[in-house]
C-alpha cells in the first residue's frame, strides 16, 4: 500500500469515528471522572470510568471507558478508539498507554498487534498543530486515573 493510501485509509478511519462514535456517553456507575480542554483547538473533553475489582481486590481494571465532548474528529476520534483499547486494562497498563501514545505522536513508537487500532492515529504526528487534539483523551485519562485521590474535584485540565 503506497504512502498516501495509507493515509487515506487513516483518515478514512478518523472520520469514521468522529461520525458514527462508539463509545459516546457515561459510563454507569462512574467511577472516576476527569475534563480536559485543548485551548489550541477548542476541543472538549469528559472521561468517565467504571472500574472493577482485579483478582488481588485492588480495584484497578476497566471495566467500561465513556466519553463525552465537544471538538475537532481528530480529538474525538482519539477518544473513541482510546476508549475501545481501554477496556480490560488495569489502570497501570492505561497509564503506560499514555506514555506508548504521546511516544508515537513523537515518532518513537507504535502500538504492538493487539492494539494497533491505535496506530492509525499515527498519522497526526506530521501535523504539529494537531497532536494536542489526539492527546487530549489520553492526557485526561491519566489525570482520572492519577488525580483519583484527591477529594476534591481537580476541574478541568489543559494540555497547554
Ligand atoms: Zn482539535
Amino acid at each position: 500500500m503506497s504512502l498516501d493510501n495509507l493515509r487515506d485509509l487513516y483518515q478514512q478511519v478518523i472520520l469514521e469515528r468522529y461520525k458514527k462514535p462508539r463509545n459516546r456517553g457515561k459510563t454507569d456507575p462512574i467511577d472516576r471522572y476527569q475534563k480536559g480542554h485543548n485551548p489550541s483547538c477548542g476541543d472538549t473533553i469528559e472521561i468517565t470510568l467504571h472500574l472493577t475489582a482485579s483478582e488481588n481486590g485492588a480495584g484497578d481494571r476497566i471495566e467500561d471507558v465513556k466519553f463525552e465532548g465537544e471538538g475537532c474528529a481528530i480529538a474525538m476520534a482519539s477518544a473513541d478508539l482510546m476508549a475501545d483499547a481501554l477496556r480490560g486494562k488495569t489502570t497501570t497498563e492505561a497509564l503506560e498507554m499514555v506514555q506508548k501514545f504521546q511516544s508515537m505522536m513523537r515518532g518513537e513508537a507504535e502500538f504492538p498487534q493487539e492494539l494497533r487500532k491505535l496506530n492509525v492515529m499515527q498519522g497526526v504526528a506530521q501535523f504539529p498543530v494537531r497532536i494536542k487534539c489526539a492527546n487530549l483523551s489520553w492526557h485526561t485519562l491519566r489525570a482520572a486515573i492519577e488525580l483519583a485521590q484527591n477529594a476534591e474535584p481537580a476541574g478541568f485540565v489543559s494540555n497547554e
